[in-house]
C-alpha cells in the first residue's frame, strides 16, 4: 500500500512520562507505516521546556494558530515535588493553560463509547460531550471573610470616576461575601466555539444556567448565547437538522439523566467541572475520553482527557510491565488527522483516521484490551495485554481494515 501523504503540518506537542512513551509507540506501530506523517514537531516535555524558559509552548500554540490543527501528548503541570525531580528554574505554568489562553477556546470532552464498557445510566446510548466555559466566574473571584457587623457592597468606578454601587448584604454578625466575573467578548467566544462544533459533529447544543435566580450574571449568559444564534446559526442549524435547546440548569441535569445521550452540553465553568467528572466517571474511565479545544475562529487542538500516568511511568522505569490504555491519545491522533483531511480537502486521511478509530475500538469489543478496562468490562474472559501489547493488537485489526 502506497503511504497517504500530507499538504500541510500538523502541529504535534510531545509530552511527558507515560504517555511520552506511548506516543512513539502509537507513532511507530499505527502511523509511520500508513501515513508520511507531515508535522510540525514540539516538545513539551518538562525538560525541553525548562530549557527552553517555556517558550517552546508559546511557540506551539502560535505553530497551532498558524496552521489551524495540532496533537498535544498529556504534559506535567509542574508542583513543589516536580521543582526538585526536574531541577526546574521555576514553576512553570500549566501548558494547557498557556495553549488555551493563546487559542482563546471551549474545551470538548466526549466518552468514546464502545459495547462492553457499559454506562451506569442504562439509557445513555451515544456520547454526552461536555463544552466547558473555562474563563471566569468562581475560578477568578475575590473573596471576604467579614468579621461582624457592616455593609458589605458592590462598588465599580468607571474610567471617569462615575460609581455604581449595589448592596450586597447589611450584616450583622460575622459572615462571608464572595465577588465574580465574566467578560461579554468570553461569553461570545464560548457561544461561537459551541455553535461551531455543534454544526461541526452534528449534534444539537443544550445550554443551561440558572437565570431565573440570577437576572444579570447568568442572564447575560443566556442572552449572549441566544442573540448571537438568531444573528448567525438559525439557518445553519436547520440546514444541518439540529436544534439549539436552552434550559434552566437544575431541568438540565433531570433531562440529561433522562436521555439517550448524543448531544452537546454547554456548561458554564463551574457547571463544566462538575459535570464533566460525573459524565465521565458514569461513561466508565477517563482513558476513553476525548477532549477538543476550539478557539473561535476555527483552530483545533486534539488531546487525551488524562494525564501523564505518572504511576505506570514509574514501573517503565523500573522495568515492570505496563498495561496502560492508549485509547485516548490515539483518538486524539486520529481527530486531529481526520481535522487535517478535510481541511485540505484530503479523503485518504480521513478515511484512514476513521479506520484506526474502528480497529481500536473492534479490538476492544472482540476482547483484548489494557487492565483498567479489564476491570469494568461486560464482556467475559477478556484478554489482558500490556502497553505494547494492545497497540500491536490494534495494528493487527487495522490492517485487516485497510
Ligand atoms: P493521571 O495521569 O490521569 O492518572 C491518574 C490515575 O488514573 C492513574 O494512576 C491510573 O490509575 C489512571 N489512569 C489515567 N489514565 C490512564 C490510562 N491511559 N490507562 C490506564 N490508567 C489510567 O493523573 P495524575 O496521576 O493525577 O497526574 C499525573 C500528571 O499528569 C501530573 O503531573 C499532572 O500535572 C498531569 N496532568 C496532565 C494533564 C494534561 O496534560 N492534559 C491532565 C491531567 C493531569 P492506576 O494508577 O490506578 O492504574
Ligand atoms: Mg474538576
Amino acid at each position: 500500500m502506497e503511504k497517504i501523504k500530507m499538504t500541510t503540518p500538523l502541529v504535534e506537542m510531545d509530552g511527558d512520562e507515560m504517555t511520552r512513551i506511548l506516543w512513539t509507540m502509537i507513532k511507530d506501530e499505527l502511523l509511520h507505516p500508513f501515513i508520511e506523517l507531515n508535522t510540525e514537531y514540539y516538545d513539551l516535555g518538562l525538560e525541553y521546556r525548562n530549557e527552553t524558559d517555556d517558550k517552546v509552548t508559546f511557540d506551539s500554540a502560535y505553530a497551532t494558530k498558524k496552521y489551524g490543527v495540532a496533537v498535544k501528548c498529556a504534559t506535567i503541570t509542574p508542583n513543589a515535588a516536580r521543582m526538585t525531580e526536574y531541577n526546574l528554574k521555576q514553576m512553570w505554568k500549566s501548558p494547557n493553560g498557556t495553549i488555551r489562553a493563546i487559542l482563546d477556546g471551549t474545551v470538548f470532552r466526549a466518552p468514546i463509547v464502545v459495547k462492553g464498557i457499559e454506562p451506569c445510566v442504562k439509557n445513555w446510548k451515544k456520547p454526552i460531550t461536555i463544552a466547558r466555559h473555562a474563563y471566569g466566574d468562581v475560578y477568578k473571584g475575590s473573596e471576604v471573610k467579614i468579621p461582624g457587623a457592616g455593609k458589605a457592597e458592590i462598588v465599580f468606578t468607571g474610567e471617569d470616576g462615575t460609581e455604581i454601587r449595589e448592596l450586597i448584604h447589611d450584616f450583622d454578625a460575622p459572615g462571608i461575601v464572595q465577588g465574580m466575573h465574566n467578560i461579554n467578548g468570553s461569553i461570545e467566544s464560548f457561544a461561537r466555539s459551541c455553535f461551531n462544533y455543534a454544526l461541526d459533529t452534528k449534534q444539537d447544543l443544550w445550554f443551561a444556567t440558572k437565570d431565573t435566580i440570577s437576572k444579570k450574571y447568568d442572564h447575560t449568559f443566556k442572552d449572549i448565547f441566544q442573540e448571537i444564534f438568531d444573528a448567525d446559526y438559525t439557518k445553519k442549524f436547520e440546514e444541518a437538522g439540529i436544534t439549539y435547546f436552552y434550559t434552566l440548569i437544575d431541568d438540565a441535569v433531570a433531562r440529561v439523566m433522562k436521555s439517550e445521550g448524543g448531544y452537546i452540553w454547554a456548561c458554564k465553568n463551574y457547571d463544566g467541572d462538575v459535570m464533566s467528572d460525573m459524565v465521565s466517571s458514569a461513561f466508565g474511565s477517563l482513558a476513553m475520553m476525548t477532549s477538543v479545544l476550539v478557539s473561535p475562529d476555527g483552530v483545533y487542538e486534539y488531546e487525551a482527557a488524562h494525564g501523564t500516568v505518572q504511576r505506570h511511568y514509574y514501573k517503565h522505569l523500573k522495568g515492570e510491565e505496563t498495561s496502560t490504555n492508549s485509547v485516548a491519545t490515539i483518538f486524539a491522533w486520529t481527530g486531529a488527522l481526520r481535522k487535517r483531511g478535510e481541511l485540505d480537502g484530503n479523503n485518504d486521511l480521513m478515511v484512514f483516521a476513521d479506520k484506526l478509530e474502528k480497529a481500536t475500538i473492534d479490538t476492544i469489543e472482540n476482547g483484548t484490551m489494557t487492565k483498567d478496562l479489564a476491570l469494568i468490562t461486560t464482556i467475559a474472559n477478556p484478554t489482558v495485554v500490556n502497553s505494547e501489547g494492545f497497540i500491536k493488537a490494534i495494528r493487527k485489526t487495522l490492517e485487516t481494515l485497510l
